[in-house]
């Protein structure tokens, strides 16, 4: 059987009290706490692994679809901010793991960085490599992904 859901598959439920809904809370236990429970140090490398591959699962060809898809999966709110041939900086705004955590110094938005480098790689079918830049956990009021184009 395959792991590979279409996303209104994904988003059906049969749950007539709860529906879909489910608090960010639940996530962030699942993402911050227990992901750095069972891996560690090497959280960051499997998350970033970890969204590439996922977001290989959509059927996104152009850029605008795929920013969509960041939006429409709760992601957050993607802005690309800049672009060059071997660069595109992303803003991505409301991010799912870290928008309004405390400050701790630390970029934890690896999943994120990975799904957006997939996605990236997948459009311009160039290799990518992502770097998270700015996070609410780091002061700021919104993430940001370095892109980089090879
Ligand atoms: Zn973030």
């Amino acid at each position: 059987m395959s792991n590979k859901f279409e996303f209104d598959q994904l988003n059906f439920t049969v749950r007539p009290n709860l529906k879909n809904f489910l608090p960010l809370a639940t996530y962030r236990l699942l993402r911050i706490s227990g992901m750095e429970e069972l891996f560690g140090e090497s959280t960051g490398p499997v998350l970033y692994r970890l969204g590439k591959i996922l977001s290989t699962y959509f059927k996104t060809e152009r850029e605008d679809e795929f920013l969509k898809l960041v939006k429409d999966l709760g992601i957050g709110i993607p802005e690309i901010v800049e672009r060059s041939d071997d660069k595109i900086i992303i803003d991505l705004y409301e991010c799912m793991t870290c928008a309004g955590l405390p400050i701790t110094g630390k970029l934890i938005c690896d999943l994120e960085c990975g799904f957006l480098a997939g996605g990236i790689e997948k459009v311009l079918g160039r290799k990518t490599k992502g770097t998270q830049t700015k996070s609410w956990t780091a002061g700021n009021d919104f993430c940001e992904f370095i892109i980089e184009i090879f």
